[in-house]
């Protein structure tokens, strides 16, 4: 897996100055790398053990959907504001570079009692904090994030008490 790096390109000062942006986007132009990433992120007991895929806009859905494929696993999707119809949960996050809101639909929430996090990048974890807050103010089992990629210098890993798995660090 680590020839994956190669389809991450790095642009700097991305979307802010003093960001290093890691673009994951390169990996879906190689659907060989991209299915047995989607394989490899399947096959974590973090997906095992939990019912349903919880996954985060934008990139996050790219993956969850991979993963949803191959695991059999239902997947809810944490959206921006005014995205979703019907009703909602959300809470306000800070990003690496901002402040946002995540939503999600109560109908679809309401089905299961487990999920795992699956997103493109951990970064600070505001991201992710911000979908598991959601979840515990619903009562529901967290089984763990999984990602593509940990910017481990940010420690984002720290402010959580349920496993990570990453398949790259920076
Ligand atoms: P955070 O909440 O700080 O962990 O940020 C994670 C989210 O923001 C992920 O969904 C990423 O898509 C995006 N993100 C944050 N920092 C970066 C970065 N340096 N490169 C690419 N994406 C990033």
């Amino acid at each position: 897996m680590q020839k994956l790096k190669e389809f991450i390109d790095n642009y700097k000062d991305f979307p802010k100055k003093g960001i290093e942006f890691k673009d994951v986007l390169g990996i879906m132009q190689e659907p060989d790398v991209f299915k047995e990433l989607i394989h490899k992120m399947s096959k974590s007991e973090l997906i095992n053990n939990a019912e349903a895929i919880i996954s985060i806009e934008a990139r996050g859905f790219i993956f969850g959907s991979g993963i949803s494929l191959y695991s059999s696993k239902p997947i809810l999707f944490a959206r921006k504001p005014g995205k979703l119809p019907g009703e909602i949960v959300k809470e306000e996050y800070n990003l690496e570079y901002g402040k946002n809101t995540l939503s999600i639909q109560k109908k679809a929430l309401k089905k299961y009692k487990s999920f795992v996090i699956v997103d493109d990048l951990l970064a600070t974890g505001g991201t992710v904090e911000c979908v598991a807050k959601i979840l515990r103010k619903n009562n529901k089992k967290i089984s763990g994030l999984l990602t593509v990629v940990e910017l481990t210098n940010l420690e984002g890993r720290k402010n959580f008490n349920f496993p990570i798995e990453s398949l790259l660090q920076f």
